[in-house]
């Protein structure tokens, strides 16, 4: 699984850096997590294909969140996409989409499916042999939301075969149920396959966490991710003004990667007030050691 930025600055655009939206490839699949202006052109820029994308994630309303995506629906309706595509969002978003398309009185030429996010609640949104997607709340001025994208382990599961032997599992049956099909013995009993097998290795985790105060009211859902993204909108000196306006710092964002248990942090969602980027990196280390500055165009490994 990887993470390629596309954007990593709030509000305006500044310093060469576009405003958020970023692609996680997962399986044969590429998903979209928010759409900020120039996305079409971003993905263009760094290779990312629109007939890979069939799932949009729109964590909130405010514009440098989801300005650019009138421009992709519409342009991948000119390209010629008849796949369908799932966008999930405030349900605001589909009104303001629908009159879009009244006023131009055109249509897409694919099947839009509009899901809405429900304010203050976490809900799993997608799941497939690849990969699922939860969303949870975060704290922001208005209902925002972050996403946990989870990979199904790619490498199978392991067999454990004193456990087999516990059920009377026959060794013939082995590569079966390894494959995750359920034995029947002849007494009648179900031996599923989970209950003797493991994943042969856990898939990754990444969380994305969206426009939020600094709050630790959602950790329970961002535990032990593989890469942690937390938006740092200013630095420490601006805490108060951070609070005031349901943003984070730097060492707000470390400290939230530190109580969940993150392998890596990934900064982003800077003001552009900030054209030299080095002193989040140096304030976030101070509290937590593995920490990145993101960069637009990079492509990380999770
Ligand atoms: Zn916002």
């Amino acid at each position: 699984m990887t993470l390629t930025i596309l954007g990593n600055n709030s509000a305006l655009p500044a310093f060469d850096r576009h405003p958020t939206a970023q692609i996680v490839s997962v399986g044969s699949e590429v998903i979209l997590i928010d759409c900020g202006e120039g996305t079409q052109i971003q993905m263009q820029l760094y290779g990312q294909k629109w007939r890979k994308l069939n799932h949009i994630f729109i964590s909130h309303l405010h514009g440098d969140h989801y300005f650019g995506l009138p421009g992709l629906l519409n342009s991948m309706s000119l390209l010629g996409r008849t796949q369908p595509l799932n966008l999930y969002a405030p349900i605001a978003l589909q009104a303001i989409l629908d009159q879009m398309m009244l006023a131009a009185d055109s249509q897409l030429n694919y099947s839009l499916h509009f899901h809405p996010l429900t304010a203050g609640e976490a809900s799993l949104l997608v799941e497939n042999k690849s990969f699922s997607v939860k969303s949870f709340p975060v704290e922001h001025r208005i209902d925002c939301h972050g996403f946990l994208v989870e990979e199904k382990s790619p490498h199978g599961r392991k067999l454990l075969p004193e456990k087999c032997r516990e059920y009377q599992v026959p060794t013939y049956f082995y590569h079966r149920i390894k494959n995750g099909e359920d034995y029947e013995r002849n007494d009648g009993f179900t031996v599923k396959s989970e209950w003797v097998t493991i994943p042969a290795l856990p898939g990754k985790k990444y969380a994305y966490c969206a426009d939020t105060r600094y709050t630790e009211s959602f950790i329970q859902h961002i535990l032990h991710t593989d890469l942690l993204y937390h938006e740092s909108t200013y630095l420490d000196e601006e805490a108060e003004k951070a609070a005031q306006r349901f943003h984070s710092t730097s060492k707000q964002a470390a400290k939230i990667a530190k109580v969940a248990g993150a392998k890596k942090l990934l900064l982003g969602h800077f003001s552009s007030k900030y054209k030299d980027l080095q002193p989040f990196q140096e304030e976030a280390s101070e509290i937590f050691s593995n920490v990145r500055v993101s960069k637009e165009g990079e492509c990380y490994e999770i």
